[in-house]
């Protein structure tokens, strides 16, 4: 960091840089390199080690490697796909080359006994090792061996690699006449990495890292000079976050009475009566709402855990103080089972609760847009409630159910929909996958946490086995059993194909041969090809036990309710995530009967397959599986910014930095108090432009 702007001209265009023209500037824009600095910050993504040739007997699958050799054969294969296929001799051993798109001239360079030298992945073909599409050159046109590791950076768009390993240096020169500040001291203090190294060092280092540098250290992001870098990324999302937010406090929301006659109506009017965990949390939710300022607050608490009726005691709030609540829910199907609820649960207090899904056509649709910027009260519904056109009476709450499945853009786009020029609704997040407290800050700097830590009473863990698809015919028997003594059974199909009518169809096949093998009872079947109101009524019959046996799809995955079923089965465990199965798990267990949990799987089972089946079957508790699924498959995942594409980072890593994210929330705490103009610089130099979707 540096108090004064950086001389020695980082901030002059990229067109400063020789062979960069008008053109070739704008190509680079599009990976949002503009200044001379923002090249010092587009970091390697790997690295190559051209500095040695391996021998071809001393190669191994997998491997990025450099080899030399000569000619033995070449020839041009016309299969299918015509292929151009050459064999590399280094006396040691030989090495498969294959190129899918080739000209024939190619084939004339390939002369047997004429050297080359090769880049490229090797791996394990048909008949020995191999590499497809590798660099190639004559070796008497070669450079010389490179003394140092080559860098590899992200590149597209028109912008090679060749480009950039050009232009880095000459931004790396201009280095040379300024000193880039560290990080100040207080900031640093008590971070587990040297995070105030000093940042021409680790830009230096990073981008050509020396001759003889530890090679492993940099291909694991370890080394330190990339920890200091890795820290002052993370700090600079972190305090992006911070920065947002703050400006998000200072609007205004609207006040709603804590002391709400309505809500209070609601909850006696509830069959049951809340548990210790749902009434504290309806009480700070209700704090919240009465400030003038707008909340974000996630509520998390297990499947299962009763997060509906605390959402609907918010909203009962909020709507006795006037104003309208959007809840918004990942899938029709859970829409629907919202809206039905929450009807089911509001209207006999007066309260007008609409439903808004994309689905709806024509008069039906108009009349529900009439509410919406009318009477409606409680406007339930999917993405439908953020799309253009939606104009709210006056929106005060929104609730969002299951927030993993929605990306930011889409819940600021309905945050949008509330409130005036400098007022905003409240932000009320529900999720069933607990996010550890670390993580949870980096993807939503400083929100409150509300958590429901208990089940509902006289809940019965469920019991969960695994079973191998050859003992098909044993559970058979045991839904028969099952539903003969007036349980109800999911059977759950899963196929890895994303298409939904692939899906269908596989489980369209498993109703009927279920149907074939259990005459007496009625299998039911829903997917995702329904239409909302057959999948209404299908779902009305399992419910009401028309149904006994009910084939579906992961449409079933989040949020549905239906007490008398206890007995899941789901069909390849072992291709899904732990949380997956851990939604779907909790489809049972939601009544007074004891529940259990099939998981057949397709042996044999990878060892990442066998460790989540082993989650499943050691524990029903939520957190310790939201704790191992991180632990398996990283936070990307579990915050779903992989599907969001949130948090991209240029060095920094959530899994591999875990350990540096305490310190980073204390660093972005010192930061801002005492250099609030540093930490927007901190922002604008590693976040830039990007920082407009980070978001809260
Ligand atoms: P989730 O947290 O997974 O969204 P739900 O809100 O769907 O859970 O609640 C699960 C079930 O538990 C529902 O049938 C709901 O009516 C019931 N329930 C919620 N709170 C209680 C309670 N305090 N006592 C008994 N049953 C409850
Ligand atoms: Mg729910």
């Amino acid at each position: 960091m540096s108090r004064s702007k950086p001389s020695g001209g980082l901030d002059d265009p990229l067109t400063a840089l020789t062979g960069v023209g008008p053109k070739v500037a704008e190509k680079l824009a599009r990976l949002g390199l503009e200044q001379v600095s923002d090249l010092l910050f587009h970091l390697p993504l790997r690295y190559e080690d051209r500095t040695r040739i391996w021998p071809l007997a001393e190669l191994r699958p997998g491997q990025l490697a450099q080899v030399e050799g000569e000619v033995i054969n070449s020839r041009i294969v016309w299969g299918r796909k015509p292929m151009l296929l050459w064999t590399l001799g280094d006396g040691s051993g030989r090495l498969t080359m294959r190129l899918f798109n080739f000209f024939r001239s190619q084939l004339n360079q390939l002369k047997t006994g004429t050297a080359f030298r090769c880049y490229g992945e090797v791996r394990a073909g048909q008949r020995g090792l191999e590499m497809i599409h590798p660099e190639y050159r004559r070796v008497d046109e070669c450079d010389p061996l490179a003394t140092a590791l080559t860098s590899h950076y992200p590149s597209g768009d028109g912008v090679s690699q060749k480009l950039l390993r050009k232009l880095v240096p000459e931004a790396l020169k201009r280095l040379d006449d300024v000193a880039l500040a560290p990080l100040p001291a207080d900031v640093v203090a008590g971070a587990p990495v040297d995070a105030g190294a000093s940042l021409n060092e680790a830009l230096r280092y990073v981008h050509q890292p020396p001759p003889g540098a530890d090679v492993d250290a940099l291909a694991e992001g370890a080394h330190p000079l990339q920890q200091a870098l890795a820290f002052q990324e993370l700090l600079a999302h972190r305090l992006s976050l911070r920065l947002r937010r703050q400006s998000e406090r200072s609007r205004s929301a609207p006040v709603m009475a804590a002391d709400s006659t309505l809500r209070d109506r609601l909850v006696e009017s509830l069959p049951f009566t809340l548990t210790g965990a749902q009434q504290r949390v309806v009480l700070e939710i209700g704090e919240d709402l009465a400030r003038p300022r707008p909340t974000l607050r996630l509520l998390q608490g297990d499947v299962g855990s009763g997060k509906t009726v605390v959402a609907a005691a918010a909203a009962a709030q909020a709507i006795d103080a006037g104003h309208q609540v959007a809840l918004a829910a990942p899938t029709e199907l859970l829409s629907e089972q919202h809206f039905s609820g929450l009807r089911a649960l509001l209207e006999p207090l007066g309260v007008n609760v609409i439903w808004l899904t994309g689905r709806l056509r024509g008069k039906q649709r108009t009349a529900a847009m009439e509410a919406v910027s009318g009477d409606a009260d409680l406007i339930v519904g999917t993405h439908a409630l953020m799309q253009d056109g939606v104009e709210y009476r006056r929106l005060g709450l929104v609730v969002i159910d299951e927030q993993h499945r929605f990306g930011v853009d889409q819940r600021m786009a309905l945050r949008a929909k509330g409130g005036g020029v400098d007022s905003s609704p409240h932000q009320l997040i529900m999720t069933a996958t607990p996010i550890p407290r670390t993580l949870a800050m980096t993807a939503y700097a400083d929100l409150d946490i509300s958590t429901i830590d208990e089940l509902p009473p006289g809940r019965i863990p469920i019991t969960t086995v695994a079973m191998s698809n050859a003992k098909r015919d044993v559970l058979i028997e045991r839904v028969r059993g099952a539903c003969a003594s007036g349980q109800r059974v999911y059977w759950v199909c899963t196929i890895i194909e994303e298409s939904e009518t692939l899906q269908a169809e596989a489980a369209s096949d498993l109703a009927e041969s279920l149907t074939a093998a259990l005459p007496d009872l009625s299998v039911g079947l829903i997917h995702g090809r329904l239409k909302s109101a057959e999948k209404d009524a299908v779902m009305g019959e399992f419910k009401d036990g028309k149904l006994q046996v009910l084939v579906a799809t992961t449409v079933i995955e989040v949020g549905v309710d239906v007490p008398e079923a206890t007995l899941m089965i789901i069909e390849n465990a072992e291709r899904l995530g732990l949380s997956q199965l851990h939604q779907l798990r909790g489809r049972v267990g939601r009544g007074d009967g004891a529940s259990s949990c099939v998981l057949l799987y397709q042996p044999p089972l990878s060892n990442m397959a066998r460790q989540r089946l082993n989650v499943m079957r050691e524990t029903n508790d939520g957190f310790e599986i939201a704790r191992k699924d991180l632990e398996l498959r990283g936070p990307g995942e579990v915050l779903g910014t992989r599907q969001t594409g949130e948090a991209q980072f240029r060095i920094a890593d959530l899994s591999r930095d875990r350990a540096l994210l305490p310190s980073v929330g204390q660093g972005a705490d010192r930061m801002l108090a005492s250099f609030p103009e540093q930490a927007q610089e901190l922002v604008d130099r590693w976040v830039g432009r990007a920082s407009q979707y980070a978001d809260v």
